[in-house]
């Protein structure tokens, strides 16, 4: 360790107009995911996100999956060579926007009410710009981090990351070597819980299990006595499956979140009523619902070619979604369910992943958001879907969703996810850069 921390705090003008422009800038890409490995405009983002990093003397490297499938990652050098690097990352792709369904373009990037709207404001170019505008601050005031920084932004999040986190993890693990944690979206953000802010920091996401059901019967005409129909006995399956209620189960980070959402309410957490704390969370619950229990649910259904000719076989697909250490005893009850001559096979699964809401990085980053709002409690939760943390979690690296910021309590933050008139308020870029500062513990040269 050769420098000591400054107790320098930035205000709201150190960034704004950077992470602003920044924002904006990048969702002016159109950096559509539309899945399948058909995508636009990363390669673009890509190259704008590397420009302000070379201009930061980060020597990023822009990388392709395949062709325009850009990544991009640099570093950024600590201030105590000591300490393990830490990894701070992004996605340069967005879902699909319909214009006709929004009142704004959508890839206008439009500074209305002191809001920047647009595709990806909030998922999450917007967190991306946060992430630069603070480098930024930090290299035109000769500041370092305390510990170095590995800096990316993935291609193809929004499909399962094959083309950016998944494949760079699998094909050069070196470029994340030594790090031992990483901050990327979706948790960070503010939730009004009866008049009480509380900022929801993500230390765990549900798996994923996407399935594909096979039954098999005998082929046979439409007219015939037909016990052995490869319809009816997917038809079962499927009915079975989707009608399946899971039972309320509690990880470490649920519990804690409703148990602690209850002492704020100033009642006794009942396991088998988390009705009230759901209500409490408000739009929140939207993220929150969905992690008390496991789930499967149809999404497909395939067979036959001709009214009178019963096929030989049916198929079916099930997203299922799983808790953390649940994934045999989901396949188990799954295939029981299914019955006898249904296959099941697995054709993409992502592992849960739940990591301790303790420690070095979390109190850092506890302490950040009380510095930036006092009156503020943080609390863990798990997200319902997954994040390029997944494919880091595969090298060991503990990753949070930490994306800070303040939110007006009136707005249906979880609703702006992939949804029309995506917009975050400026006020919350700002916040967020002044908290991702903090929690970087920078020193002076
Ligand atoms: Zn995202």
């Amino acid at each position: 360790m050769t420098q000591q921390p400054s107790p320098f705090a930035p205000n709201d003008s150190s960034f704004r107009d950077d992470v602003v422009r920044m924002t904006r800038e990048l969702i002016r890409i159109d950096s559509t995911n539309f899945g399948a490995n058909r995508a636009r405009g990363e390669r673009e983002a890509a190259e704008y996100c590397a420009a302000i990093m070379s201009s930061l003397e980060m020597n990023p490297e822009i990388m392709e999956s395949e062709p325009g499938r850009a990544t991009v990652i640099g570093r950024f050098p600590g201030w105590d060579t000591s300490a393990p690097p830490l990894i701070l990352h992004g996605h340069l792709d967005v879902v699909p926007a319909d214009a006709d369904e929004w009142s704004v373009d959508p890839f206008g990037a439009e500074l209305i009410d002191d809001m920047i709207w647009g595709r990806g404001a909030v998922d999450m170019k917007g967190m991306n710009a946060m992430i630069l505008a603070v480098l930024q601050h930090l290299h035109r005031t000769g500041q370092r981090p305390r510990r170095e920084l590995i800096v990316c932004f993935f291609a193809d999040e929004e499909a399962g990351g094959n083309y950016g986190a998944q494949w760079w993890v699998r094909e050069r693990p070196e470029l994340f070597a030594d790090a031992t944690d990483s901050i990327s979206e979706v948790g960070g953000f503010s939730a009004d819980i009866e008049g009480q802010r509380a900022y929801l920091l993500q230390t765990a996401e549900k798996g994923i299990a996407w399935l594909n059901l096979t039954s098999v019967g005998a082929p046979g005409h439409g007219s015939g006595v037909h016990p052995d129909n490869a319809v009816t006995r997917l038809a079962g399956a499927i009915e079975r499956i989707g009608r399946h209620e899971w039972p309320l189960q509690y990880t470490k980070t649920t519990r804690d979140l409703m148990e602690q959402v209850a002492e704020i309410m100033g009642v006794d957490f009942n396991q088998d009523d988390p009705e009230p704390q759901l209500k409490a969370l408000g739009a929140a619950s939207r993220f929150v619902g969905s992690t008390l229990r496991n789930s499967s649910n149809p999404t497909g259904l395939t067979a036959g070619y001709k009214h009178n000719v019963i096929p030989g076989k049916a198929s079916a697909t099930v997203d299922a979604r799983v808790l953390p250490g649940d994934d045999e005893h989901v396949l188990q009850t799954l295939r029981d369910l299914a019955g006898e001559g249904v296959e099941i096979d697995v054709e993409h699964q992502q592992p849960s992943i739940e990591v301790p809401f303790s420690g070095d990085l979390v109190d850092l980053m506890v302490d950040s958001i009380r510095q930036e709002d006092p009156d503020a409690v943080v609390l863990p939760f798990m997200m319902s879907g997954g994040t390029d943390n997944n494919a880091l979690s595969r090298l060991g690296i503990t990753g949070y969703g930490f994306m800070p910021l303040r939110l007006p309590a009136d707005l249906d933050f979880p609703a702006l996810f992939h949804g029309i008139d995506e917009r975050i308020p400026v006020a919350s870029l700002t916040f967020g850069c002044r908290t991702l500062y903090r929690i970087l513990e920078p020193g002076t040269r």
